[in-house]
C-alpha cells in the first residue's frame, strides 16, 4: 500500500471506504506478539471471540495461529486464555521473528 502524505489523510483519518482496514498493516506498530504453544490449546475459541482486529486464524474449526499482519499486539487473547491453559505468551517483538 503506497504511504500517503499528511495532506492527502482524510480530516479526523475517517476510513471512507468499506473493508479498507484490510490493506492496513495495523501489525506494523506492534511491539509485543502473541505466541501460541498448539499442544496445550483446548480450542475454547475465547481469543478468538475477544481479538478486537480478527486476528487469531482458524483452520477447519481449530486455532491454528495470528494473522500478524494486522494484529496489534494487545495481548487481550493471551488474558482471555483459560488460566488452567494458557496456551499463548505474548513475546517482545525484539526476540525477531517466531512461529505464531
Ligand atoms: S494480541 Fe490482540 S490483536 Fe493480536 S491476536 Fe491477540 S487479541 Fe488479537
Ligand atoms: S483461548 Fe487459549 S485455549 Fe482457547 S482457543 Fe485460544 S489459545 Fe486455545
Amino acid at each position: 500500500m503506497k504511504k500517503k502524505g499528511w495532506k492527502e489523510v482524510p480530516i479526523g483519518g475517517v476510513l471512507k471506504d468499506k473493508g479498507s482496514s484490510v490493506a492496513y498493516n495495523s501489525g506494523s506498530w506492534r511491539s509485543f506478539r502473541p505466541v501460541i504453544d498448539l499442544e496445550k490449546c483446548i480450542n475454547c475459541m475465547f481469543c478468538w471471540v475477544y481479538c478486537p482486529d480478527s486476528s487469531v486464524i482458524i483452520k477447519g474449526g481449530l486455532v491454528a495461529g495470528f494473522d500478524l499482519e494486522h494484529c496489534k499486539g494487545c495481548g487481550i487473547c493471551a488474558k482471555e486464555c483459560p488460566p488452567k491453559v494458557t496456551a499463548i505468551t505474548m513475546e517482545p517483538e525484539s526476540k525477531g521473528p517466531v512461529c505464531g
